[in-house]
């Protein structure tokens, strides 16, 4: 396994709160870094000696402003590319998302993403986001992209198993709260045609989150170990894909052999793959108390 890039989830708090979000960031969510754990776990990273880039997330990374501009410093300083992503609730005008953005770039700030859709914001994001790009790119920032979410829409499967039924389309990945919040009403298919993970390299994984509890997630809510317990050369090194109780289970057949092996009692149909997969892990979280935490990402606030 080469790790070359550590995604920080800075807070699990956010001023949004949206219906699509993995993390269930919200107002009422807790859990922030302070300035030692980040320096600690920054010149942890820096010894494993792979890992190239830290990306600063959420909940809402700019919530903590003066610890993201010395979290940005740190890993500059480091050698690290550092990057963030943000609803750019804070960009109110072009004045405003300079006065937010000259201190990052000032201390070597290298990406930023910005989200633009109907899910952030309302009507007031599009212009939100304009103006932390126009800043963003006066500053020399390079933005990464502009995050824009399809909303969910009925589609027909090119799936012979599935003979062109109605299916759900989009770009939403149906787990944390938008497993719970948006499925209802959507088309499925059945639960034992979701027979691999689609999105997350479990197998050898490059990129993995880091929450403020400490906890280093393969998937939100599918953890590898803990940073505050062990350190963070130790827990890579152990990482054995098919020794994980959960992740063996995932690569021999996706979220319907978890399910299979566990005796989940499922529903006839899902959404997608990781309907399935959060459902399945939120039944089991008393069976792998230590695999599936922290509560935060499973909506208790
Ligand atoms: S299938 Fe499961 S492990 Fe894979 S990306 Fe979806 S939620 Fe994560």
């Amino acid at each position: 396994m080469r790790l070359t890039s550590l995604h920080i989830l800075l807070t699990y708090t956010c001023n949004f709160e949206c219906d699509h979000c993995f993390v269930w960031g919200s107002p009422q969510q807790s859990g922030a870094f302070t300035l030692p754990q980040l320096e600690d776990v920054f010149q942890q990273a820096a010894d494993l000696g792979t890992i190239e880039v830290i990306y600063f997330e959420g909940g809402e990374a700019f919530l903590y402003h003066p610890l993201l501009i010395r979290g940005v410093a740190c890993a500059h300083a480091l050698g690290f590319k550092a990057g963030i992503v943000s609803n750019g609730y804070w960009a109110t005008s072009v004045e405003d998302a300079r006065l937010w953005l000259e201190p990052l770039a000032g201390v070597g700030l290298d990406e930023i993403d910005v989200s633009s859709d109907v899910y952030h914001g309302g009507e007031q994001q599009e212009a939100r986001s304009q103006y932390a790009m126009q800043i963003a790119d006066e500053l020399g920032i390079y933005q990464r992209a502009v995050f824009t979410l399809n909303t969910p829409y009925t589609t027909r499967s090119t799936d012979p198993r599935m003979k062109g039924e109605p299916v759900t389309g989009g770009d939403i990945m149906f787990r944390g709260r938008a497993a719970v919040a948006l499925t209802p009403e959507l088309p499925g298919q059945p639960w034992e045609l979701f027979d691999s993970c689609p999105h997350e390299n479990l197998a050898q994984p490059s990129r993995v989150h880091l929450d403020p509890y400490g906890y280093l997630h393969l998937c939100q809510g599918l953890v590898m170990g803990n940073l505050f317990e062990r350190p963070l050369k130790e827990i890579i090194g152990d990482y054995h894909a098919q020794t994980h109780p959960l992740v063996a289970e995932l690569l021999a057949g996706g979220p319907a052999e978890l399910a299979r092996r566990n005796k989940v009692k499922t529903l006839p149909r899902y959404v997608d793959a990781c309907h399935l997969c959060y459902s399945t892990r939120e039944a089991l979280r008393d069976k792998y108390p230590a695999v599936l935490v922290p509560d935060q990402m499973y909506g208790i606030a």
